[in-house]
C-alpha cells in the first residue's frame, strides 16, 4: 500500500491536510488511518481522528468559481480532490427549493428545502462516498467494504463501480430488497449478517489491508475521517445559492455526521470571509433516539447512549450521536429537537404536497420546525434551510401516506365527465 501511495500525485496538496486527534492533540500526515488515533491506541484508548485543512493560498471565493457543477466545483477544498482525476457520478449541486406551503403556514418568509434526493443514488451519502472512494483510490486501494442498512451501502456500490473497484456490502436482514438489488446491479457482493455480528464482520474485513473500510466518522474501532469533508459542500452550496449563510440549518441526525460536516464548511466560510455569520445548526431526531437532545439538556460533555428503539425514521434511529455533532450544535448556538412517528409521517405527507418525495427520516427537520419557530430564536424573515437527506422511493412500504383515493373508470364519456366535474370549476372557469 505504501508504495502505491507515494506513486500517487498527492504530494503537492498533501501538506495542506493533516489528521488530528482531539483527545491527545496528536497531528498525523494524511494517510489511510482508519483505526483511530495511533497514539491513543498505543495507550489502550480509542479516539476518532478528524481532518484539518490548511490551504497554502487563500481559496478562490465562491462567487469567482465558474464552470464545474456539484462537488466538482469545490475539489480544491476536498481531500483527494484532483480535477483531472476525480471519479464523479454528478453528486452535489442539489436544488434549494423555496417552500410554498409549510413556510407560509409557519410564518417563515424564506424557508428552503435542500433536496438531496436528486443525488446520483438519491441520498446525501453520495457527498460522503464520493470523497471516500476518491481518497481510497489515491491511497492505492482497489477494494472497499461497507456496513450499512441502506443508503450508504448503495452509494458505495455505485461509486465503487464508477471507480472500477470491488465492493463488499454488509447488509442486515431488514435492509429493503430494492437496496440490496440496486447494490448487486452495480456489481457489489452483498452479505447479510445478524445485527449483533455486523460490526465484527466489518472490522474483520477492515483488518485485511487490501480492503478500505467505508465506516462512518465515529468513535469506533474502524472509522472513516475522510468522507465527512464531502458534507462541507452543503455549506458552500447554500452560501453560493443564497448569497449568505442561512440563519438556521435543520438536519436529520442519526449520529450527526452530516450536520458536523456541514458545520465544518460554515466554519471555513467564516474564516475565509465568504459569509458574515454562520447558521444555528439544529439536529432533528426521532423521540427515544434523541441522543443529541438528551445530551444537550443534561449538559453532557460527550454524547449520551440511549436504549435502542424502533422508529418509522429507520435511518435516524441510532442509540448514540457523535461527539463532534454535539459540539457543533453548541458552538453554533443551535439546538437538538425530537418528534414522534406521527409527526414525522405528517411532515412527509406535507412535503409530498410541496412536490417532494422523501424517506421518513428526511422529514424530521420539517416535523421539528414548529418547535423551533415557537422558540422565536431567529428572525422569521431570514432564510432557514431544512436538509431533506434521502428519497422516499427506496422505502416503498412508507410511501402510502394517505393521498387521494384510487378510482376505477370505464371508457365512457359520461362517467369520465362526471369524474372530472367532481373537481369543481377550473382556473378559467371551464369546469
Ligand atoms: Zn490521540
Amino acid at each position: 500500500m505504501t508504495e502505491s501511495m507515494t506513486n500517487h500525485d498527492l504530494a503537492g496538496r498533501r501538506q495542506e491536510w493533516s489528521l488530528v486527534c482531539a483527545r491527545c492533540g496528536g497531528i498525523f500526515d494524511l494517510g489511510p488511518l482508519v483505526f483511530g488515533c495511533p497514539a491513543c491506541a498505543s495507550d489502550g484508548l480509542q479516539s476518532v481522528l478528524d481532518l484539518r485543512f490548511r490551504p497554502r493560498h487563500p481559496p478562490t471565493p465562491l462567487a469567482a468559481r465558474a464552470g464545474a457543477a456539484g462537488l466538482c466545483r469545490y475539489l480544491d477544498l476536498l481531500p483527494g480532490g484532483e480535477a483531472d482525476d476525480w471519479v464523479s457520478l454528478g453528486e452535489g449541486g442539489t436544488n434549494l427549493q423555496r417552500s410554498r406551503i409549510i413556510g407560509p403556514r409557519l410564518g417563515l418568509e424564506a424557508l428552503y428545502f435542500k433536496n438531496e434526493t436528486t443525488n446520483p443514488t438519491w441520498s446525501f451519502k453520495d457527498r460522503y462516498v464520493a470523497v471516500t472512494v476518491n481518497v481510497a483510490r489515491r491511497f492505492g486501494y482497489r477494494r472497499v467494504v461497507v456496513s450499512s442498512t441502506g443508503n450508504l451501502g448503495v452509494s458505495v456500490a455505485a461509486y465503487a463501480a464508477a471507480a472500477g473497484m470491488d465492493c463488499l456490502f454488509i447488509a442486515l436482514p431488514r435492509t429493503a430488497r430494492p437496496i440490496v438489488d440496486q447494490a448487486r446491479l452495480h456489481g457489489a457482493r452483498v452479505v447479510i449478517t445478524r445485527p449483533e455480528s455486523r460490526q465484527e464482520v466489518f472490522e474483520h474485513c477492515a483488518r485485511h489491508e487490501d480492503w478500505f473500510p467505508v465506516g462512518l466518522f465515529l468513535d469506533r474501532p474502524v472509522q472513516n475521517p475522510f468522507g465527512i469533508e464531502g458534507y462541507k459542500t452543503f455549506a458552500y452550496e447554500m452560501i453560493d445559492d443564497l448569497g449568505r449563510a442561512p440563519a438556521a440549518v435543520l438536519f436529520p441526525c442519526a449520529r450527526g455526521n452530516g450536520l458536523y460536516g456541514a458545520w465544518k464548511g460554515f466554519r471555513e466560510a467564516l474564516e475565509w470571509g465568504w459569509a458574515a455569520a454562520a447558521p444555528a445548526m439544529v439536529g432533528c431526531q426521532p423521540e427515544g433516539a434523541n441522543s443529541l437532545e438528551v445530551s444537550l439538556r443534561q449538559g453532557a460533555e460527550r454524547a449520551v447512549e440511549l436504549p435502542r428503539i424502533e422508529s418509522v425514521a429507520v435511518s435516524a434511529a441510532e442509540t448514540i450521536a457523535d461527539d463532534h455533532a454535539l459540539a457543533a450544535i453548541r458552538e453554533s448556538g443551535g439546538d437538538a429537537l425530537s418528534v414522534s412517528d406521527q409527526e414525522i409521517l405528517a411532515a412527509a405527507r406535507e412535503l409530498g404536497r410541496e412536490g417532494l418525495c422523501v424517506e421518513a427520516s428526511s422529514a424530521l427537520p420539517v416535523a421539528c420546525l414548529p418547535r423551533l419557530v415557537e422558540s422565536r430564536r431567529f428572525d422569521p424573515a431570514a432564510p432557514v434551510v431544512c436538509v431533506l437527506t434521502a428519497a422516499g422511493i427506496k422505502w416503498p412500504a412508507h410511501l402510502d401516506l394517505g393521498g387521494p383515493p384510487i378510482d376505477e373508470v370505464e371508457n365512457d364519456a359520461g362517467v369520465v365527465d362526471a369524474y372530472l366535474a367532481a373537481f369543481g370549476k377550473g382556473r378559467n372557469g371551464r369546469g
